[in-house]
């Protein structure tokens, strides 16, 4: 896992120029090809505290298809710890190739039902894993917030007006609200349809923190739903790729980068405003799409 290998690559347009506005995305996918993305930062701070604890192991809990679950595996494998990956719904012929890899790398896989997933606690202790270190789906916690406040460290010359970033559990947002200068604008594109309770799972995260930039939470571009991706998303991930060699994925980054070119053609950034996207990597996700339908990866 190498942040050296982030980087920052600045998006020419003339639909940006217009308005004298400045894009940069900030590549956090390219850490590793498969475990990218903002998980790494997340989870930093819930290994150092198993690790503190003296755990041998950790559990966690994710869908077939989740970034979560596959970082965990990775992280865990590489500072000595066990993972358990409790795992929503029934196994299926053959394991997505996100639930290979983590087997792969030592990950022991739990399947259970839609309706038990729903009770962790239940699962833990029928399970008997109440040695384990639990860490929430999707990473979800103040821990995985302090992780992700590190993210910004990696801009040379944070003098943005907005930072702008996908939104599932919110942790990766609070880090960032808790390291951005006071006067920059956070927002972050919900991949949920309709997720209400968003804003305040967030602020539940800013506690260390008295002042904080001014945030919002976007929830209009779902394109569905999470996890849904309909052919004009996917279009517009193929012309993202032709266009500026920026890869994006089904269920996070490609709805961000939609809603930053929507938000840009409804002149809803002041003239002059330098645009810093955090692409949070999530790149694996796309394996579950069938052949061909995008233009690369
Ligand atoms: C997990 C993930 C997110 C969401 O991060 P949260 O901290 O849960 O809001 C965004 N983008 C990608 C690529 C992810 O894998």
């Amino acid at each position: 896992m190498d942040t050296n290998n982030i980087f920052i690559q600045p998006i020419e347009a003339d639909w940006l120029s217009e308005d004298n506005l400045t894009l940069d995305v900030l590549r956090l996918d390219a850490i590793h090809p498969v475990v990218s993305g903002n998980k790494w930062f997340k989870l930093k701070y819930y290994l150092r505290q198993a690790t503190d604890q003296q755990k041998d192991t950790l559990v966690t809990f994710g869908g077939a298809f989740s970034n979560h679950i596959i970082a965990t595996a990775f992280a865990c494998n590489q500072v000595g710890l066990k993972s358990i990956g409790i795992i929503r719904g029934e196994p299926s012929g053959t394991p997505s190739a996100t639930l290979q890899y983590a087997h792969s790398l030592g990950m022991h896989l739990i399947f259970v039902t839609r309706e038990e997933y729903k009770q962790k606690e239940q699962i833990i202790s029928a399970y008997n894993l109440n040695h384990c270190y639990v860490v929430n789906e999707g990473g979800y916690g103040i821990k995985g917030a302090l992780g992700a406040k590190e993210i910004l460290q990696l801009v040379p010359e944070n003098d943005y007006t907005h930072i702008i970033a996908s939104v599932g559990t919110g942790t990766m947002l609070a880090g960032l609200i808790m390291s951005a200068r006071l006067q920059q604008n956070v927002i972050g594109i919900s991949s949920m349809k309709g997720n209400e309770m968003l804003e305040q799972a967030v602020k539940d995260l800013l506690i260390s923190e008295n002042n904080f930039a001014t945030f919002s939470i976007l929830h209009d571009y779902h394109f569905g739903g999470y996890g849904k991706y309909p052919p004009p998303l996917i279009a517009f991930m193929n012309q993202a790729w032709q266009q500026f060699q920026l890869p994006l994925d089904i269920i996070y980054t490609g709805k961000l980068f939609f809603a930053i070119v929507d938000l840009v053609s409804k002149k809803q950034f002041k003239k002059g405003s330098k645009l810093l996207m955090i692409h949070s990597g999530g790149l694996q996700g796309n394996n579950s799409l069938s052949k061909n339908q995008l233009s690369f990866s």
